[in-house]
Formats: C-alpha cells, structure tokens, sequence
C-alpha cells in the first residue's frame, strides 16, 4: 500500500462517508485538503487532514480560491444533498481535476454522476449490502466484492469433496472455471499466496478473481 505515489486529495463532504476516506488517507500519510459546510464536522478533522476548511462547495469561487484544479483526486462525498452533490461535481469536472471520485445515493444519482464524467462513482450502502448479502445468503461464500459491473472477487470455502486432494496446478482454475485464484487459506488459517503444488483440503478457502457467472458457477459446486 505504501508504495502509492504521493498525491494530493481533496475530500468535500466529512460525514460518515467522505470522513472515513480522510482519515485513511491521512494515515496512508497523504496530503488532504477536507472541507465542510458544517463547522463541527471540519473540527473533528483539522488534527487529522493536512488542512479543513469549512466552505460551502456550491461555490464557485470558494472552489477556485481552494485551487481545487490542482489536486489530483477530488472525493465528492456529499451524502443526502443530491443537488449539492451534482453541481459540486459538474464545477469540479469544469475546473478541470484529473480524477474525481463521487458518491452516489441512489441509482439515479449515479447515472448524473457517471454522465458528468466522474472517473469513479461509489455506492457504499449498496456495495456493503451486496457484500454482506451474498455472505449471508450462501453458506460457502465468506467475503464478496463488486470490482466492476461484471467482474467480481470472492472468498470461498471448497466443500466439494471433489476438490480434496488436488492441486491448483490439477485443477487448473484459469481455464476450467475461468477464475484467478489469488490466495488460498488452508485450514481457515491467513491468506497465502497460492503455488501451483497447493493442495486443496477440506477447511481451506480460495479468494478468487472473475466474471460473476464464473463465480456463481464455482459457489454452485461447492453446495
Ligand atoms: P454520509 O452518509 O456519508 O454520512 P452525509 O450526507 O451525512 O453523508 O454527509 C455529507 C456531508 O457533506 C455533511 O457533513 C454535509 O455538511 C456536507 N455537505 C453537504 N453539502 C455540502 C456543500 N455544499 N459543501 C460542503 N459540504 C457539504
């Protein structure tokens, strides 16, 4: 993680969302520019951002004189305010920041988002949701993760007798399942990376990478 670049971030809205971006930046020991409309949320981030300002982002001029288009990530956290959250964005974009990441509220929200151009649009009620659901719901799927609108990341416990005794290299993932496997866990102990002469057990894990068939698929083996 570490090894990131140094950059320079701007975070504009500090409620639950957009504080806890700031302050994992701050402690990745990145610049943070944190701004608030609310005095009390900027307060509880002064000792942690590189600078807080309370402004409101709706202004045009406040973002200028912030010189907003010279950060090189804008994080537009703006939760509940769905117009503040679109202007502040269609301003950011206008002035010209190479990468803006915006949350969105709903699915509406998102398609604006996308629409204005935002390099990354974050759902993170929904995304947890998903995650938390898909864990829930199915028995051998621990963790879950959307990478993107078909590809998908998930941790799975092999309970498919099928399975025991065999090599990652024998089971060759990659072209019979079309999966990545990224780690392995044997006997619920912590993630490794996976060799070729892994051999399967019964309380061990896979995390893998993929197209959410492919993982569907696996997860239906395993039941
Ligand atoms: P979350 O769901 O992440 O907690 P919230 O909607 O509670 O999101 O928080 C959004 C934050 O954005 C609030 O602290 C609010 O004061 C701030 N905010 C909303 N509009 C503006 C604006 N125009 N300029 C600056 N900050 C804003």
């Amino acid at each position: 993680m570490n090894k990131m670049e140094k950059q320079t971030f701007a975070v504009i809205g500090l409620g639950r969302f957009g504080g806890s971006v700031c302050q994992t930046l701050a402690d990745a020991g990145q610049e943070v520019l944190a701004i608030d409309k609310a005095e009390a949320r900027v307060n509880d981030y002064k000792d942690i951002a590189t600078q807080a300002v309370v402004a409101d982002a709706q202004d045009e001029d406040v973002l200028r004189s912030l010189g907003i288009r010279n950060f090189d990530h804008v994080i537009i956290a703006i939760g509940e305010d769905i117009q503040a959250s679109i202007l502040v964005t269609l301003m950011v974009k206008e002035q010209g920041v190479k990468y803006v990441t915006a949350k969105a509220q709903n699915g509406y929200h998102a398609k604006v988002l996308e629409k204005l151009g935002v390099d990354r649009v974050v759902h993170p009620e929904r995304d947890m949701g998903v995650r938390i659901g898909r864990s829930l719901t199915s028995k051998n799927m621990i963790d879950y993760l959307d990478l993107d609108s078909n590809f998908k990341m998930a941790e799975i416990l092999i309970t498919n007798p099928k399975f025991f005794g065999r090599s990652l290299a024998e089971l060759d993932f990659r072209d019979k399942y079309k999966l990545n496997v990224i780690a392995i866990a044997h006997s619920k102990s912590e993630m490794n990376l996976p060799a070729a002469d892994d051999v399967l057990g019964p309380r061990d894990s896979i995390l893998v990478a993929g197209p959410k068939d492919a993982i569907d698929q696996f997860e239906d083996l395993m039941n």
